[in-house]
């Protein structure tokens, strides 16, 4: 997989989870691991409305 990333394989920071973005301005990320909770380093992000935040939770709830 790391080998695959071409971000990774010039050390560029970033992350490989999903970032929830929740219509309540709550940021989220699916990677536990994840330090840098900004849309900048990943590549996939996910805006939910407002009515969604359920979903985000449920996400976070492991
Ligand atoms: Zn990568
Ligand atoms: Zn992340």
């Amino acid at each position: 997989m790391r080998g695959e990333c071409p971000d990774c394989a010039v050390g560029l920071a970033h992350c490989h989870g999903t970032l929830l973005v929740a219509g309540t301005g709550v940021v989220e990320c699916s990677d536990p691991e994840c330090e840098d909770l900004d849309e900048a380093v990943h590549p996939l992000v996910l805006r939910l409305a407002a009515a969604d935040r359920a979903t985000a939770r449920d996400r976070r709830a492991s």
